[in-house]
């Protein structure tokens, strides 16, 4: 195992970094630190988000710093306010033993005049956004004459933003620039041009397939008609009670809009965008950090390379215009080895948009229904149960009150006290999704083209019965399959073990749409499906059990090798 001090760390930054708890390093640090450390000039470092970049070029950088000279020697430039703050909070963390470094962000919208007090102090690393750094240079309030390294973070970013000449600008002036070191998610034409120019032979260190996205990252699709997509959007958020997530809009006006709405309707959320101050953007950020908020709603500018941690859902309300920018948006779950979801709501026009981003993150997207307003209801309902089920009530406090609850409740029976307390939980979703519409689109269209290849015409078996799978089924009852088919019981079906379940993020419908995309076989040959947490069970029409085992057993998913075999024969 590579650990940080192979990769010839000083002992303060193992220290500090082992008070973070990191304890093995990430390929791109892997790769990178011992080639920034042993005096390469040039790097272009490429790697998907979530992969520990920061420290990638942030550790080497604090090593390679003159400690005793108080003038401005490294620069950090990166696309956003946000991100200024965050590179910084990690660069304290590392430096945490290194008494006699000091860092200052530099980023608009907040008072110059404080940042130029902090880097008279006497700095040696300034992180900043382009345009208040130009403004410092006009200025003449920093100065950049003994600058020896530069690092462009996020580089694609800020060219995908229009910084291009800013960034040229802020090169050309650090003459003493010895080194320049590039990071980026994707390489663009763009930046080759900016290296070409600006850099003299790079080293090249890139992890993973460049402009792919994270594995960790299931990506879903749902297909509505422009006037559901706010409903749409209620469903998925309510269909998921944990959920912990980013919500992105293209526009301000929606995000606003969207926000009002859904806070008006009890939902715990808040907006992120450019028309808020920074004092207000701060404040919003800071809540959804410590989980206040459950929800944010964000423009993509206002939530560029933000890093939150345990990020478990991205809804995006409607694709980017930009195809490139999904990644950015899917990046925001999915980090540091977790597991996280990426939901799109689409129209039926965009589903050709659907199939480009798969190119570009090179995962195919899953395609769900909307749930139903009673799965929705149902779902909330077993949140509940486990809620009160994991309630703590070690308090002592409680006992003192359990006469009188004794006494007060001692004419009802223990049906009517659940009962009551679910209806104070679930009027509101009762009577909101009690006639609740059908959001789904059925059309025989081209669109459904990967479902429809299995799908039969002419059977007198509706798309709707099909595509009816899209949602979790727990709770039907058991002998019935996820269509609502009756189960046909025994027959001629084979019973198949297969290492996947629950914990791997599937649930009956989208384990169901897996299984049968990977065999090409039809729904028609499954029976019952039985899923746990960690593996589950599946019959299969006994003709195509074979077909289904040569197709899935073995392969991979998310990085483990999927075994299927006879339930039977084992
Ligand atoms: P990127 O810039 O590549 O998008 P970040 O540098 O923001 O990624 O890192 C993502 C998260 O992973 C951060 O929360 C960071 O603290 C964490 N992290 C980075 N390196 C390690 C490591 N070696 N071990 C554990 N966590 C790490
Ligand atoms: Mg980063």
């Amino acid at each position: 195992m590579n650990t940080f001090e192979a990769l010839g760390l000083e002992e303060r930054l193992m220290r500090a970094i082992g008070d973070l708890g990191f304890t093995t390093p990430t390929p791109i640090q892997e790769k990178a630190i011992p080639v920034l450390l042993s005096g390469t000039k040039d790097l272009i470092g490429l790697a998907q988000t979530g992969t520990g970049k920061t420290a990638a070029f942030g550790l080497p950088l604090l090593q390679l710093l003159d400690e005793n000279q108080k003038h401005p020697q490294a620069l950090i430039v990166c696309p956003t306010r946000e991100l200024c703050l965050q590179i910084v909070k990690e660069l304290e963390l590392f430096k945490k033993y290194m008494k006699s470094v000091s860092i200052v962000a530099v980023y608009g919208g907040t008072s110059i005049g404080m940042q130029i007090r902090d880097i008279k102090r006497g700095v040696q690393v300034v992180v900043a956004t382009p345009g208040r750094l130009i403004d410092l240079i006009e200025r003449k309030a920093i100065n950049l004459g003994e600058i020896e390294y530069v690092v462009l973070d996020e580089a694609d970013e800020m060219l995908n933003m229009g910084f291009q000449d800013d960034i040229e600008f802020i090169l050309q002036n650090t003459p003493k620039k010895e080194s320049t070191w590039l990071f980026s998610a994707t390489m663009p034409p763009e930046i080759r041009k900016v290296s070409r120019k600006y850099m003299k032979e790079p080293v090249e260190v890139t992890v993973g397939k460049v402009n792919t996205a994270n594995k960790n990252i299931d990506h879903q699709y749902y297909v509505v008609s422009s006037q559901h997509r706010y409903e749409a959007l209620k469903r998925l958020i309510d269909f998921n009670p944990g959920i912990y997530g980013i919500i992105f809009t293209r526009t301000k006006v929606d995000a606003q809009q969207i926000t009002e709405k859904l806070t008006r309707e009890g939902y715990d959320l808040d907006a992120l965008h450019g028309d808020l101050t920074q004092q207000q953007r701060d404040t919003v950020m800071g809540q959804f950090r410590d989980k206040t908020l459950q929800l944010l709603i964000a423009t993509d500018v206002a939530a560029r390379g933000i890093d939150v941690k345990d990020i478990t859902h991205v809804i995006n309300y409607e694709l980017p215009d930009d195809i490139e920018v999904y990644t950015h948006r899917s990046g925001r779950t999915g980090r540091a080895g977790k597991t996280g979801i990426c939901m799109s709501i689409v129209h039926s026009r965009e589903i050709g948009k659907v199939r480009q981003i798969e190119r570009i993150v090179q995962s195919q997207f899953h395609k769900l229904e909307i749930p139903s307003g009673k799965d929705v209801c149902r779902k909330q309902f077993f949140s509940f149960m486990d809620k009160i089920i994991s309630t703590d009530v070690s308090n002592e406090e409680y006992e003192t009150y359990v006469p009188m609850l004794q006494e007060k409740f001692a004419d009802m029976t223990k049906e009517e006290i659940l009962k009551r307390v679910a209806a104070m939980e679930f009027d509101r979703f009762l009577k909101y999704y009690e006639n609740a519409e059908d959001l789904n689109i059925r059309e025989r269209g081209r669109e459904f083209d990967k479902f429809r290849k299995d799908s039969r015409t002419g059977t007198g078996r509706s798309e709707r019965e099909r595509f009816s799978t899209g949602v979790r089924t727990e709770g039907r009852k058991p002998h019935r399959d996820t269509a609502g088919r009756e189960f046909s019981g025994g027959g001629s079906y084979t019973k198949l073990f297969v290492n996947l379940g629950t914990k791997d993020g599937f649930y009956k419908a989208s384990f169901l749409q897996f299984i049968l995309d990977m065999s090409d076989l039809r729904k028609e040959s499954l029976g019952k499906i039985d899923m746990r947490d960690l593996n589950s069970w599946v019959e299969v029409d006994s003709k195509s059990a074979r077909q289904m085992i040569s197709a899935i057993d073995g392969k991979n998913f998310k990085g483990r090798k999927i075994r299927m075999n006879d339930a039977n024969s084992r």
